[in-house]
């Protein structure tokens, strides 16, 4: 263990998989609320400089590995621990299922958010390969709700960035700088959420009374946006206009079929929410789901505008070069349009 840990307010929180993509927002929204924040991090993990960084910050690190119901119900209780976060990544949403098992046995964890972080995985229905990792987080869901233990189901929907159809995790890389992969006609609509949003709303939700055991949904207006539109809001930022390619529903269908994991899962995604429009052809009414917004009315999304504006000052970092229109072309010559000839 490690880590000043801050002044400690509120419930003591355990996050499983900071060191991942989506983990690490949630840990960093957890410590900077000042909370209680222990960190489950796996002997084995590469990934030591977000650790150190986390720990700077506050967290405090526990050694072990979620597969180990005996050492999980030892960490549990030593570390007192009242919330549960988990956001392991696709391979090991079953390894969860022990964690259940432990947190069942300890008997008073108050809340567990088990890895979601995506859609509402009882009600979308995605071709394979995602089907099946929908089929391990209803399983997950299943247990959670027959052990009794209190839950929240973060669906938040698409990470702000350029929607690639073969990344897991597209917002580590800026929106295309050559030309855009339309999907299908483009007019799908679906829900764009900063990182750092995911992380700040998953921590509020937390020890809200409203949250318990219900799925949280995140439907921000103001990034309810088809994929034209992302394009012309980036093309707007770079100020040129890219050539537009069309990916059809057959191609997106053959790329799942593929098989190839994990792109192929995130094709079937793609079909799901640009083609079936699985994040919006539905409205949020159930006795067992809320809306973060309706939530949260005060408190205010990073818009896609603005998480553009970040790539556009990391890509000027990295020195591709910027005209006086925007970001020069590197491999692809486009005539450069005045900004005022587009809309986003
Ligand atoms: P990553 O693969 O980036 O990270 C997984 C993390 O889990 C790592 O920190 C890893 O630790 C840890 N881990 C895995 N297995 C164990 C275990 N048995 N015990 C302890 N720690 C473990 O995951 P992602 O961030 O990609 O995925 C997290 C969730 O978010 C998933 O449910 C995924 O579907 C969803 N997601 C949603 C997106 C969206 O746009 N809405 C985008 C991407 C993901 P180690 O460092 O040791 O490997």
């Amino acid at each position: 263990a490690g880590g000043a840990g801050g002044a400690a307010k509120g419930q003591r929180v355990l996050i499983i998989g900071a060191t991942g993509f989506i983990g690490q927002f949630i840990a960093e929204a957890s410590l900077s609320g000042g909370r209680p924040t222990y960190l489950l991090v796996r002997s084995g993990s590469s990934n030591a400089k977000t650790i150190k960084s986390l720990q700077d910050k506050g967290a405090m690190i526990v050694y072990g590995g979620m597969k180990d119901q005996e050492s999980m119900e030892k960490i549990l209780k030593e570390n007192e621990i009242d919330v549960v976060i988990a956001a392991v990544g696709g391979a090991n949403i079953l390894d969860q299922l022990t964690l259940v098992r432990a947190m069942k046995t300890v008997g008073t964890i108050k809340r567990f958010l088990p890895s979601e972080f995506g859609h509402d995985v009882d009600r979308a229905d995605p071709v394979e390969p995602g089907l099946t990792m929908y089929n391990e987080k209803r399983r997950v869901r299943r247990l959670v709700e027959e052990s009794g233990i209190p839950y929240t189901y973060i669906c938040c929907n698409s990470i702000a960035s350029w929607p690639y159809y073969d990344n897991t995790h597209p917002s580590e890389v800026h929106p295309p700088l050559d030309q855009f992969k339309i999907y299908g006609d483009g007019t799908v609509k679906a829900y764009f959420v900063a990182g750092s949003d995911i992380g700040k709303f998953t921590i509020k939700s937390i020890d809200d009374i409203r949250t318990l055991n219900k799925q949280v949904h995140f439907r921000p207006p103001c990034n309810y946006l088809n994929i034209n539109e992302l394009a012309s809001l980036w093309e707007k930022k770079i100020g040129r206009i890219l050539p537009r390619v069309t990916v059809t529903e057959d191609d997106l269908l053959a790329a799942a079929a593929e098989n190839i994991i994990p792109q192929s899962i995130v094709a079937s995604f793609t079909h799901d929410i640009f083609i079936r429009g699985c994040q919006v052809n539905f409205s949020i009414e159930g006795p067992d789901e809320v809306e973060v917004c309706e939530l949260y009315p005060d408190e205010s999304f990073k818009t896609v505008d603005d998480c553009f504006e970040d790539y556009v000052a990391k890509i000027d970092d990295k020195s591709i070069g910027v005209t006086a229109n925007g970001i020069a072309a590197q491999n692809h010559v486009v005539e450069a349009l005045p900004i005022t000839a587009m809309c986003a």
